[in-house]
């Protein structure tokens, strides 16, 4: 029986992760939850789960689930950054799903990682801020990190059984967004609505952007080469609109190992949890013979230039990718307010990488200082662009 921390638990990934847990009550009990604001599908999920402690973002809003409790309940309350702490490092927990979305998941996972959890690392923004660090602690602790998302859930099970000094290159898939065959003339004037319409995939706000803009991709990059201790030069992308392949390995004799599985996040979820076994789920099996032809090709990187972006900061490294995430974060924000056009996204992030003194990254403190200046930076350019009437 594994017992689950799950940080993030109202969102997609986290009501997947319920979902799991709720098809194997023998193999998985959930000891904590964590969530930002969704107090009545927390209280549900409390309700259905009895988990030992939960945490909210805000303290009124924990007061109030508590008062909504009552005086009988079994669980505790905590709020804030230290209950979100409290949560990620529960004495009983064995395994932490890491499922909050942005920066705000750095600082749990990290103290996860620090108390020695198993890691189910969905919140890969952690890794692009501080994957070094990371990737340190948990050898440290003798904690693994398993990815949830589906690209490296795929990369991993491509590794497994391969002499590591024979792997050649990581290939990432990307399904291509919902401007995939949308020309870069038509993208300025593209909606937040359009954006968050994604083709394949059903996910939180922040991550659709991602996909839409491929900066999605450019993390996973950054992450796929914390996870598997790759060089830049060892990773590639292309476009598979049907996200029916999920990544491939090569290996230099010219073998290309690829995992394949109908595009849902069930299958990578159950993996991270039962690795390295494979659960029964309720998904139907892929049938090739009816899937439309798999197609692939190379981004266009005019048309995609996050992604660009992202290559190029893991390059310069240090405190170049936190600002990367931080400077991303910003402009998603910007772009869903309908306060900045959809092309701006990039043209803010480039600004802010060009203006920045990338610094060693040697403690979460620095990271955090990259954040917070590039998101400073951002806000900057915002101003002046307003103050000249843009
Ligand atoms: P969602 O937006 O659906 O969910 C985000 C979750 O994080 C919610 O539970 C939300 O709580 C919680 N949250 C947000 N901010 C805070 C905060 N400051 N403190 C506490 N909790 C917070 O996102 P997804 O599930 O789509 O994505 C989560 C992570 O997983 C992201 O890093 C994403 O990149 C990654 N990922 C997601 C995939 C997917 O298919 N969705 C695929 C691969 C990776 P609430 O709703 O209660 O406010
Ligand atoms: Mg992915």
């Amino acid at each position: 029986m594994k017992q689950l921390s799950i940080l993030g638990s109202t969102g997609s990934i986290g009501t997947n992760a319920l979902n799991v847990v709720a098809a194997n009550p023998e193999s998985y009990r959930v000891t904590g939850l964590a969530a930002g604001s969704n107090v009545d599908l927390l209280a549900n999920q409390i309700l259905r789960f009895q988990p030992s402690a939960v945490a909210l973002r805000d303290g009124t809003q924990a007061e109030a689930l508590e008062r909504r409790l009552g005086r009988h309940r079994r669980t505790s309350v905590y709020s804030g950054m230290e209950g979100l702490i409290r949560v990620a490092t529960l004495e009983e927990a064995d395994t932490v799903v890491s499922a909050i979305s942005g920066s705000a998941g750095l600082k749990p996972t990290y103290a996860a990682v620090q108390a020695g959890k198993e890691i189910a690392l969905a919140n890969k923004e952690t890794m692009v801020m501080a994957g070094s660090l990371v990737m340190k602690e948990a050898r440290k602790q003798g904690a693994s990190v398993i990815p949830v998302d589906s690209e490296h859930s795929a990369i991993l099970q491509c590794l497994l059984g391969h002499p590591r000094e024979d792997l050649k290159r990581v290939i990432l898939t990307a399904s291509g967004g919902p401007f995939n065959h949308v020309p870069l003339e038509e993208l300025s004037l593209v909606t937040p609505l359009q954006a968050l319409r994604h083709p394949n995939w059903n996910m939180g706000r922040k991550i659709t952007i991602d996909s839409a803009t491929l900066m999605n991709k450019g993390l996973e990059v950054i992450e796929a080469k914390w996870l598997f201790d790759l060089s830049m030069e060892q990773i590639d992308v292309l476009i598979h609109p049907q996200s029916i392949v999920h990544s491939l390995v090569e290996y230099r004799d010219g073998s290309v190992i690829a995992q394949l599985g109908i595009p849902d996040m069930m299958t990578p979820i159950s993996y991270a949890l039962s690795y390295p076994h494979h659960k029964e789920t309720s998904l139907p099996s892929l049938k090739l013979e009816e899937e439309p032809p798999l197609t692939f090709s190379l981004p266009e990187s005019r048309k995609f230039r996050c992604l660009g972006l992202a290559f190029e900061a893991a390059q310069v490294g240090d405190s170049m990718p936190a600002v990367l995430n931080a400077a991303n974060e910003e402009a998603v924000d910007l772009f869903l307010e309908e306060r900045i056009g959809f092309l701006e996204i990039p043209l803010l992030i480039e600004k802010t990488m060009e203006a920045h003194r990338p610094f060693r990254i040697d403690t979460l403190e620095k990271v955090l200082e990259a954040d917070a200046w590039a998101r400073q930076t951002v806000r900057r350019y915002r101003q002046e662009k307003n103050k000249r009437g843009g």
